[in-house]
């Protein structure tokens, strides 16, 4: 992963050399990996681009390799943006078909889009946890999980950065990513 992310032969590095955030290394709906979990698994070993790898720790401090699809989020991307964005997305192509995907991904749409735009409250979290295992291996296609995972995961390892767009709130409606990344000593 070191390599992949940094190496001139790969990605080269991240623009205007800021520092890593956090990484979603197999499309949007796997879980997400913050900077301590990218590069190294919870037990210190190299991080590979390996399937076994990458699922180390299982979904408590790994991912998967999915699609494929990387993406990597440098110090001044906000993760309840990114995370409201992909919620979005999903909300946009559930077909309707089961309760769960239908009604969990536009209340989970809803909440990430209060606590981005400073209307949030601190039982938000505990709420789109609450929706998303009620999402999760309930539905008929895999679309119910994949919008689920990334909101428990992000929740997971950035719970810290949700309730400060609760407690912060004029500094999450100016978007002061600064003070975040301060407070998360990225
Ligand atoms: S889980 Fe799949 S089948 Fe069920 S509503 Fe969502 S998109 Fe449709």
């Amino acid at each position: 992963m070191e390599e992949f992310i940094y190496s001139d032969a790969w990605c080269g590095g991240i623009k205007r050399g800021k520092r890593l955030k956090a990484c979603v290394p197999g499309g949007s709906s796997v879980p997400i990996l913050p900077h301590y979990l990218v590069t190294k698994t919870a037990a210190g070993e190299d991080r590979l681009m390996t399937y076994e790898s990458l699922a180390d720790g299982g979904f408590a401090t790994g991912s998967m390799l999915g699609s494929g699809g990387f993406i990597v989020y440098d110090e001044d991307q906000c993760i309840v943006r990114n995370t409201w964005n992909f919620t979005r997305f999903y909300h946009h192509e559930s077909c309707g078909q089961c309760s769960p995907c239908r009604e969990g991904t536009g209340w989970m749409e809803k909440v990430l889009w209060r606590l981005e735009n400073g209307q949030g409250k601190l039982s938000d979290m505990d709420l789109l946890v609450d929706v998303a295992k009620k999402i999760e291996g309930n539905t008929i296609c895999p679309l119910g999980d994949a919008a689920a995972w990334p909101v428990a995961s992000a929740i997971r390892h950035f719970r810290e950065e949700f309730e400060w767009h609760v407690t912060e709130r004029e500094a999450c409606m100016q978007g002061n990513y600064g003070l975040v990344r301060e407070k998360m000593a990225v």
